[in-house]
């Protein structure tokens, strides 16, 4: 199974992040493996703005089998071409199944999927993502081509042990989060695991009752959610999940300070500067400098920092995994 032989990620010493060495592009787009959808449900609450399922596919006797992990992504090939005549491009989708799969014995695995549907900017006409809403159409039984798998950094470390975890979603971002927790949770430890999970509307947040059950079954698992369009159910404003940040700050704040944590961010590119900053606000000098770098002149002004000053001025450490895109 993945996570056995052990690699290096960062250097030896107090502290080290060793990440297991996990398969890579076992199928390349132009030598797609065949599999079949096994489940095909939404993820959402029933009344949600956006469409978002849940899509389950049987690797056994693939490749695949047994050697997927949560933080890794899947290659999804629609069929027919793009507007040039060509094959559709692959399309990455983050695993959503914990390391042994849905079934226990990594045959089957699974990710999230939300429904590309807009107007279209320059026709004003539907527009449909092609790879989303091909497979959130797809039923059960039905075949679908996979690459992968693709992504080896945004991983959980070889010993789950050794560390503390703090994760930030938006959205479909949760994907990775599903996994890990389920399977940090599955073995007898002493790490905490904290979730924030961020979404526009309540009924837009995904998982949410495993997660739900998940934090009453297991004292050292926190689940926090952070609406942004409508008031919190304890009656707070509307917020970011870097907000939790500030209401959650003795929890969360002594996680980060704890010297064992470490941090995984994943979905909206943007989300990682705002953590970043009110990480900043909260954090006393010597647990900031564990996960940020940030020159004398910027961290004077932090509400002016920009995007641009990321990998800059403000450079995050290794104890910070990012998956983020637009
Ligand atoms: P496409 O047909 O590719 O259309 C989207 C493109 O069309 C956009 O790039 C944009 O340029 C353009 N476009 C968008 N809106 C409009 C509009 N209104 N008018 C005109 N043009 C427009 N997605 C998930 O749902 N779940 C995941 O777990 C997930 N994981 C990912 C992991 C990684 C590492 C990466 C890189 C991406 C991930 N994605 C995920 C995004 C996914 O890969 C696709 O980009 C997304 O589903 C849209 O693909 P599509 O084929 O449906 O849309
Ligand atoms: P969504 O349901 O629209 O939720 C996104 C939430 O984030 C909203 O509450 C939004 O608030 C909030 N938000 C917006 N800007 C923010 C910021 N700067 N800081 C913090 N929160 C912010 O999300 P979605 O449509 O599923 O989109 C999720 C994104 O994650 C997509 O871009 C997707 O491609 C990406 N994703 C990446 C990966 C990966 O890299 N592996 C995997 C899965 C998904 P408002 O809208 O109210 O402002």
């Amino acid at each position: 199974m993945p996570g056995s032989p052990a690699a290096i990620a960062g250097a030896r010493g107090p502290g080290e992040i060793v990440l297991p060495e996990v398969a890579m592009h076992l199928y390349r787009p132009n030598e797609p493996v065949t599999v079949k959808v096994t489940r095909n449900e939404v993820c959402t609450s029933r009344k949600a703005a956006g469409f978002v399922r849940h899509v389950e596919f049987d690797v056994s006797g693939t490749l695949l089998e047994g050697k997927v992990v949560p933080g890794q992504s899947i290659g999804v090939m629609a069929p027919g071409v793009d507007a040039k005549g060509r094959p559709h491009a692959v399309r990455l989708y983050s695993v959503a199944s914990p390391t042994l799969g849905e079934d226990g014995a990594g045959k089957v695995i699974s990710t999230t999927v939300k429904r590309t549907i807009d107007e279209h900017w320059e026709t004003h006409r539907l527009f449909l993502g092609v790879a989303s809403n091909y497979l959130c159409d797809l039923q059960e039984g039905e075949e679908v081509r996979l690459s992968g798998p693709n992504g080896k950094r945004f991983v959980l470390p070889t010993d789950h042990s050794a560390h503390d975890y703090l994760f930030f979603a938006t959205g479909t971002g949760i994907a990775p989060f599903r996994g890990m927790v389920m399977d940090l949770l599955s073995k007898k430890s002493d790490s905490r695991v904290a979730l924030v999970m961020g979404s526009p509307y309540a009924t837009d947040l995904l998982y949410h009752d495993l997660f739900t059950r998940l934090s009453a079954e297991h004292e050292r698992f926190t689940y926090l959610t952070a609406i942004s369009r409508e008031k919190q159910a304890d009656g707070h404003d509307p917020m970011y999940v870097q907000d939790r940040l500030r209401t959650n700050r003795d929890e969360l704040g002594a996680m980060l300070s704890n010297g064992r944590t470490l941090v995984y961010v994943c979905g909206l590119a943007g989300m990682e500067l705002g953590i970043f900053k009110q990480m900043a606000r909260i954090l006393p000098e010597a647990a900031l400098e564990q996960y940020l770098t940030v020159e004398p002149q910027a961290m004077s002004d932090i509400e002016s920092w920009d995007r641009k000053m990321l990998n800059r001025q403000v450079k995050h450490s290794k104890r910070m995994f990012l998956e983020v895109y637009a």
